[in-house]
């Protein structure tokens, strides 16, 4: 069966840069939404956990009871809000304000141009009287960038927002909060970070998706992609190989098919533009619900040891190349 294994030295090596831009292990929350990103939510909580960060953030409710014993404080963005001393939930519109009670942990989500979730800054004003009023257990304020990862002053004028939110919530006297916005991209391109916590996902995964004038540090991947030899066979110059038998062997060479597919999250891709593996191996015609055909007879094959290198050859980003994986892979940690 294809498998995962997960670099533990090179997730410790992430989590220190990261701690290192942050300051401190205890300002670092780790990302371990949709399955750590593909990564393995316990196995990657376990290890978050041995490094001795604190803090979590997962998107339900159902992720967050799976690595609750992990942690100290787990940040669920997207859960039924439920009384838990050691969950906060976000609560991202006023009419979540409205319904939620005051037994619960929340953290205020505002909408400082992302316009996705959040509170709007019109409304700020209106729910932390609210808050007081319904003497609601307000424990962070946090808002996210939407151009964290692009050259431009985009992320400043959001930054300059949430100073303002700042202000406002200190005025407001609703006791002591936490505040935080940094996902991966806004830690790695900050200097002097001062606020209570970073949010930090692709980071401690070991990808950088900033531009190159960004790109000072230093990140490696955790996790490597493997598949297992199937079967083998010869093939006469001519021959064709897989669905619509895209691939035409130029000449007589060895074939053997690879148990991994679109079926376990691996992109289709097209066969006139190859995927090369880790090992540069070309797929070699059309990949199957399960099996890729590659020229070797190695039992094991690297298929990809860098996500994001693997994404460009997609168009697409690191992110999805491993939050896609499915969870029946098995994941290792080496
Ligand atoms: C996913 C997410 C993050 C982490 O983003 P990265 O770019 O992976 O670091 C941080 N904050 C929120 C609200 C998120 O949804």
């Amino acid at each position: 069966m294809a498998y995962i294994t997960i670099s533990k030295e090179n997730f410790f090596h992430n989590l220190n840069q990261v701690v290192l831009k942050a300051g401190s292990k205890e300002r670092v929350a780790v990302v371990l939404k949709d399955n750590a990103y593909g990564h393995g939510l316990e196995i990657m909580a376990g290890l978050s956990q041995e490094f001795g960060i604190k803090q979590a953030v997962v998107v339900s409710s159902e992720e967050a009871m799976r690595i609750r014993p992990y942690f100290d404080q787990v940040l669920v963005l997207n859960g039924t809000p439920v009384a838990d001393e050691k969950l906060s939930f976000a609560i991202t519109d006023m009419q979540a304000l409205e319904a939620v009670e005051s037994s619960i942990r929340i953290e205020l989500k505002v909408d400082t141009g992302m316009h996705r979730n959040g509170i709007v800054m019109g409304d700020l004003e209106k729910a932390l009287r609210m808050i007081k009023l319904r003497n609601l257990n307000l424990v962070g304020v946090m808002t996210h960038f939407r151009s964290a990862d692009v050259l431009s002053s985009e992320l400043s004028w959001q930054q300059k927002n949430f100073e303002a939110v700042k202000r406002m919530v200190r005025e407001s006297r609703c006791g002591s909060v936490r505040f935080h916005s940094h996902n991966s991209a806004a830690i790695l391109r900050s200097k002097g970070f001062d606020e209570d916590l970073v949010r930090a996902g692709i980071a401690i995964y070991g990808h950088n998706e900033l531009p190159e004038p960004y790109d000072a540090v230093p990140l490696k991947p955790v996790l490597s992609l493997w598949a297992k030899r199937s079967s083998t066979r010869i093939l006469q110059r001519g021959e064709r190989v897989g669905y619509g038998g895209d691939f035409t062997a130029p000449e007589r060479m060895t074939v053997s098919t690879y148990d991994l597919g679109y079926g376990d999250g691996w992109r289709r891709g097209k066969s006139e533009d190859p995927y090369v593996t880790a090992e540069g191996l070309a797929i070699l015609g059309r990949v199957s619900m399960d099996f890729v055909s590659l020229a070797s007879d190695k039992e094991e094959v690297c298929i990809m040891a860098d996500a994001q290198q693997a994404a460009k050859h997609f168009g697409t980003i690191s992110y999805e190349m491993t939050t896609m994986l499915s969870e029946r892979i098995p994941r290792v940690v080496i």
